[in-house]
C-alpha cells in the first residue's frame, strides 16, 4: 500500500508539477524562456456592507430614516454631473473620481490647501468667500473632495468610535458610494468663529446665518437641512453644502424644494 502510494507521488513529481511549471513560461522573440508570473490584480479591501446594485426603478422609502433601502442602485446620472442624486438609494461606482480637482485654497477660502475640491466651482466660491469676508464673514473649509476608498476609511472609523454601531453611524456618515464627498463638490464649512472645528456647533454660527440666506447666489445649496431627516436619510448637517450651479441653486429657491427633492425631480 505505501509503496503504491510512494510510486504515485513520485509520478505527481516528475510529470504533473513540470507541467504546470511550463505553463508558466513561454520563449520570446530572442529565443529566450522567460518565465510568466501569474499576474494579480490588487483589489482595495473594501469593507462596505454588502448591497446589492440592480438597475434604477423606484422603491418606497423606509419609515426609519437612517435606514438604506434593501435595494440600492447606482446613480442615474454620471458623477461629473452637478445634477446626480447621491443618496442612501443611489450610490457613485466605486472608480467614480471627479477629473478637475485643485486646491480648494485657489478659492482663497481659509485651510483650503488641506483639500481638494472640482475646478468648476472655483470662480464661484472665490466670489462667495470674498462677499462673505467683505461683510465681516470668516468661512474655512473642513472637508472637501473625499475619494471612495478615504469614505471606507471615514465610515470605518465612525464605526470604530461607536462600538459598531452601524444604525447610529448611517445616521450621519456616508457608507462609500454613498457619500457627496465623492463628488468634490460638497463643502463642510466651519468658521473662526468656533476655532474651525466641525460639527453642530456650527449652526450658532454668523457664517452660518450668512450662508443660509447667501450661499444659493452662488450656487451652493445645504444638503442636510433641519426636520428633513426622513426626506434625506441625514440627521441636520448646517455645515455641509452642495454646489450645484447658480441657475440650478435659483431654480431650486425659487420652487420651495429642498436639494433632495429637488435633485429626485431631475433623476
Ligand atoms: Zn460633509
Amino acid at each position: 500500500m505505501i509503496k503504491i502510494l510512494v510510486i504515485i507521488l513520485i509520478l505527481f513529481f516528475f510529470f504533473f508539477l513540470p507541467q504546470k511549471t511550463e505553463d508558466m513560461k513561454w520563449v520570446n522573440d530572442e529565443n529566450e524562456v522567460v518565465v510568466k508570473k501569474p499576474f494579480v490584480i490588487k483589489e482595495p479591501i473594501d469593507s462596505t456592507p454588502i448591497e446589492q446594485v440592480k438597475n434604477n426603478v423606484n422603491t418606497p422609502t423606509t419609515n426609519d430614516w437612517w435606514k438604506y433601502p434593501d435595494v440600492i442602485y447606482e446613480t442615474k446620472r454620471n458623477g461629473n454631473d452637478l445634477l446626480v442624486l447621491v443618496n442612501k438609494q443611489y450610490k457613485l461606482p466605486s472608480t467614480y473620481a471627479p477629473s478637475d480637482l485643485v486646491r480648494a485654497s485657489n478659492s482663497g477660502i481659509r485651510r483650503g490647501e488641506n483639500y481638494y475640491l472640482r475646478n468648476i466651482l472655483i470662480t464661484d466660491l472665490t466670489d462667495m468667500i470674498n462677499s462673505a469676508n467683505s461683510e465681516g464673514i470668516d468661512l474655512s473649509i473642513v472637508s472637501g473632495y473625499r475619494s471612495y476608498q478615504t469614505q471606507v476609511s471615514t465610515y470605518n472609523y465612525w464605526l470604530s468610535k461607536n462600538n459598531n454601531n452601524v444604525e447610529y453611524v448611517d445616521t450621519f456618515s456616508a457608507r462609500p458610494g454613498h457619500s457627496q464627498h465623492q463628488l468634490g463638490t460638497a463643502i463642510d464649512f466651519s468658521s473662526s468663529e468656533i476655532g474651525d472645528v466641525l460639527g453642530d456647533s456650527f449652526s450658532n454660527t454668523n457664517a452660518s446665518k450668512w450662508l443660509i440666506e447667501n450661499a444659493y447666489k452662488y450656487g451652493f445649496v445645504i444638503s442636510y437641512p433641519k426636520g428633513y431627516e426622513s426626506v434625506t436619510g441625514y440627521k441636520y448637517e448646517s455645515w455641509h453644502y452642495r454646489y450645484i450651479g447658480k441657475e440650478n441653486a435659483l431654480e431650486m429657491k425659487n420652487s420651495g424644494m429642498i436639494l433632495e427633492n429637488y435633485l429626485r425631480s431631475k433623476n
